[in-house]
């Protein structure tokens, strides 16, 4: 049986451990590196990117969450996305270096900062819509060569992977579609075994 830890320092954890409970998954709060040390993968929720690095390195927890990465699987969403990154671009941001892309924080403005639009996934060769809830989202500005894309809206990537870790800057936990977050446990199974 494998525990999810969701990192419930600010922001929307609460509707990811719905989502955990809907595909009845074990998951848990993580607020300290002891709990963090329980799980088999941690999702960092949205939020705001520079509250939780600030709270991250409050509670002592910066080091652990970049330790946790390099062995267990990741996701981040948002503002956890931009928290993965290798970099920001335009801002001189800390960030956790855990994935080969560059993001630019709030990349749509304000005149459109929150919108719901079809996007594509392609999670298991196959290409298909979804349905993308964007709020104050960051875009991918470029990937690695050792990244995957994953999903897109338009021309923009919007997901991707690179080994155990999941960057999207998109709310999956919003919608009733579940196929995100069963990607990213089949990717903690696969971790384990
Ligand atoms: N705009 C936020 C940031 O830059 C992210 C928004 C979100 O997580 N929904 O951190």
């Amino acid at each position: 049986m494998i525990t999810v830890g969701i990192l419930a320092l600010q922001g929307d954890f609460d509707r990811h451990q719905q989502k955990m409970a809907t595909l009845s998954v074990k998951s848990r709060l993580v607020r300290t590196a002891v709990q963090l040390a329980q799980c088999d993968g941690l999702i960092i929720p949205g939020g705001e990117s520079t509250t939780l690095i600030n709270l991250l390195k409050k509670h002592t927890m910066w080091d652990s969450v970049r330790r946790f990465g390099k062995t267990k699987p990741v996701y981040g969403t948002c503002a956890g996305c931009i928290l993965i990154a290798d970099s920001i671009v335009e801002m001189d941001q800390d960030s956790l270096h855990l994935i080969d892309i560059s993001v630019q924080r709030n990349a749509y403005g304000r005149q459109v900062d929150s919108f719901i639009d079809d996007v594509k996934v392609q999670l298991n060769g196959t290409l298909d819509s979804m349905e993308g809830v964007f709020i104050r989202a960051p875009k991918i500005v470029s990937i690695g060569a050792n990244v995957t894309p994953l999903a897109w809206h338009n021309d923009d990537i919007i997901l991707a992977e690179q080994a155990n870790i999941l960057a999207g800057t998109f709310h999956p936990e919003l919608t009733d579609d579940v196929r995100i977050h069963h990607y990213f446990l089949r990717k903690i199974q696969k971790s384990m075994y």
